[in-house]
């Protein structure tokens, strides 16, 4: 049987956005936010024309904030036939939301992307892939489809199982009372197209945050996403491979020619397909594409 590879791009259109979310952090930089344009005008322009020219559609995680603050470029993603989803509004961390928070940004959110698209959006995925214990009944009652937050596999679907019941430590408390199995795990009705660090352009080559500080050579990068679809073409049948990049990242020249340069190398193998992340749920939802089932738990 030949391999069945759904590739896609989940391009997070932060803009803005995650400059302004201080999160407690101080006062947003006005140098920042200028690089937010940079991702919302010239990044943005720079990978539409890169997934035009691989004839590529993907998905834009688009926050609230930047639908509202750039309408006319929001609605040049959704006319060129790319999927769009959901990104909070504010880039706001969900784990230091609280359920009525959670809830309010998830449907401003909601409501502005089918402003842009005349219909609800079936995708999210959490700034930061930061969740709560909440997010998964919170996505469920808005009628959201797919997830692309959570890391309970690195290639394959599975149906999101809930937040399990679990004891944390408290040194101040004799240990029998932390020293307990956590519930056993429940699938949600949610679709999960796995998150994955090792594929996200933003820890690697974006300046000023987490390892690397954004000087890391491109080509390191590239080996790094390469072994990853080298070790999963040989060893499953099918898997996907959604990608996870930024405009304010992947816009600059040396990451575009990284882009391109995986794409390339991509398409030299059979049984390749690039679509949207909410293609691959609906093929997963459907049967055609097969999944992993997560297991875990004391029950
Ligand atoms: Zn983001």
């Amino acid at each position: 049987m030949g391999k069945k590879v759904l590739c896609g791009y989940g391009i997070d259109l932060d803009a803005v956005s995650s400059w302004i979310n201080t999160s407690g952090k101080g006062r947003a930089d006005a140098t920042d936010v200028s690089r937010g344009i940079f991702g919302a005008t010239v990044g943005l322009d720079r990978v539409l024309k890169m997934l035009q020219k691989y004839n590529i559609k993907a998905t834009f995680f688009v926050p609230g904030h930047t639908m509202d603050s750039f309408p006319s470029q929001v609605a040049k993603v959704h006319e060129q036939g790319h999927e769009i989803g959901l990104h909070g509004y504010t880039h706001e961390y969900v784990s230091g939301l609280s359920e009525e928070q959670e809830r309010a940004v998830l449907q401003k959110s909601i409501e502005a992307a089918t402003r842009i698209t005349g219909k609800p959006p079936h995708g999210w995925t959490a700034p930061a892939w930061t969740t709560s214990p909440n997010t998964v009944k919170i996505l469920e009652e808005s009628s959201i489809m797919y997830d692309h937050s959570f890391m309970h596999h690195d290639s394959q679907p599975y149906y999101l199982p809930y937040n399990p019941d679990y004891i944390e430590t408290d040194y101040s408390k004799k240990a029998e009372e932390w020293m307990r199995p956590m519930s056993a795990l429940k699938d949600s009705s949610i679709i999960e197209i796995p998150a994955n660090w090792h594929l996200d352009d933003w820890p690697p080559l974006n300046i000023g945050q987490g390892i690397g500080s954004g000087f890391i050579d491109p080509d390191v990068v590239f080996k790094i996403w390469k072994a990853q679809f080298d070790f999963f073409y040989r060893d499953y049948d099918s898997f996907i491979f959604p990608i996870s990049i930024h405009p304010q990242v992947s816009g600059k020249a040396h990451v575009q020619l990284l882009q391109e340069g995986m794409i390339n190398y991509i398409n030299t193998h059979p049984g390749v397909e690039w679509v949207p992340l909410g293609e691959m749920a609906e093929q997963f939802k459907s049967g055609k594409l097969p999944g992993h089932a997560v297991q875990g738990g004391a029950s």
